[in-house]
């Protein structure tokens, strides 16, 4: 099933750099999440092109393999999704501006209230167009991005309650540092997020969905799974620290490859790429390969990276260009065409998304997510 976008084909005798999705990974993914958050439901997180597997097939995926809801960062995200049919739940965690409530509320979307004025925003828009918004409340608990300050939290709470125009579905928190080895600050915030909670306890109210869980929260602390989690880079098989506790089995769904476009031999003192950066001091092989930084492999990785041909490693020689890379493969043997992963596995091989991290100086978020839209995306 070949991606829409951005062009026609991707067949690969014609666009040999391309991204392949196991979607059934994806699927044994989220199961093991949901085994292990218990009961809690679990809302598998799409933003950012679903981490630069495809937004639409992605999301598609986890809806059949029984995720309860799907989180994203921007109502375009959502809007997306709908457009492609998509009726499950979908809460967008960005916070709104005014002109944009009506179409949360025409595409049947639920909306995060991070402020006493948004949620008078988002009563005042709901009143106005006859619907009941669903919303969920946005409490920061130490963050310092979106939401209410938890030790003013009370007034949100409050004015939810005289909302006649919103249902609150749920109340949400974020971590900042759930994915180290000092849990300290996660376990801080959450005490304070229960503490806001114990709102509707006092007056004897029912309680909304209550949750704070990424994946680093799933992994290392089971006490904050509370009703619902919120799994986005666990989803696709990356762990999202190194530090992080691996209590969930999960693999990578998604290999980014490419082929060998040209041999040569590159004789002593001829150095190679822009800049001159490489230069060998013997006779060596040089592949080219089609794919570059305006694909989203990192300038960064120049001089650092390796790739796999043949079940090998071999090393990136020179500067990351815009649309190739040159690989150096000693006294190896390449032929034209032949299989080039960047990301993931080849025979007993595989390049991971934190090896790429380690090498440009990102996190393995970065890694996937920079992947654009001109390499298509292939599911399997
Ligand atoms: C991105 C995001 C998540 C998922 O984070 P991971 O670390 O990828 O699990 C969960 N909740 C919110 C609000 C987010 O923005």
């Amino acid at each position: 099933m070949p991606a829409a976008e951005p062009f026609p084909t991707c067949d690969e005798s014609i666009r040999p750099t391309r991204v392949e999705v196991d979607l059934g990974q994806l699927g044994r993914n989220l199961a093991a999440i949901r085994s292990h958050a218990g009961g809690a439901r679990v809302m598998a997180v799409v933003k950012a092109n679903a981490y630069g597997h495809g937004l639409v097939p992605v999301a598609r995926e986890m809806v059949r393999g029984g995720a309860d809801s799907l989180g994203v960062a921007l109502l375009e995200e959502a809007v997306l999704l709908r457009e492609a049919g998509i009726t499950a739940p979908i809460l967008v965690f960005g916070g709104i501006a005014e002109t944009q409530i009506p179409l949360f509320f025409r595409h049947d979307l639920t909306l995060t209230a991070p402020s006493v004025d948004k949620l008078r925003l988002i009563d005042d828009a709901a009143a106005a167009h006859g619907v009941r918004a669903r919303v969920h409340l946005k409490i920061d608990t130490g963050m310092e991005r979106l939401g209410i300050h938890y030790y003013s939290a009370d007034r949100l709470l409050e004015a939810s309650l005289n909302a006649r125009h919103v249902q609150v579905e749920g109340i949400y928190s974020h971590f900042a540092n759930s994915d180290t080895a000092d849990l300290g600050h996660a376990r801080l915030q959450l005490e304070r997020f229960l503490e806001v909670l114990s709102f509707y306890e006092r007056r004897s109210l029912p309680v909304p969905q209550r949750h704070i869980a990424n994946s680093g929260g799933i992994l290392q602390l089971p006490e904050s799974h509370l009703d619902l989690v919120r799994p986005g880079i666990l989803l696709y098989g990356v762990y999202p620290g190194p530090e992080c506790l691996r209590s969930v089995p999960v693999r990578p769904a998604l290999t980014w490859k490419s082929h060998v476009a040209y041999f040569k031999v590159v004789q002593p003192g001829h150095p190679v790429s822009y800049g001159s950066t490489w230069t060998a001091d013997h006779s060596v092989r040089m592949v080219t390969v089609p794919v570059g930084y305006g694909d989203g492999y990192f300038r960064a990785l120049s001089n650092r990276a390796e790739v796999l041909i043949r079940g090998e490693r071999h090393p990136v020689a020179g500067r990351v260009c815009m649309d190739q890379i040159m690989v150096n493969i000693g006294q190896g043997t390449a032929y034209y065409r032949d299989e080039v992963v960047l990301l993931g596995r080849q025979g007993g091989e595989e390049v991971t998304a934190d090896e790429l991290a380690g090498w440009a100086g990102t996190i393995a978020y970065e890694v996937l997510t920079n992947i654009n839209a001109r390499v298509p995306r292939v599911y399997l």
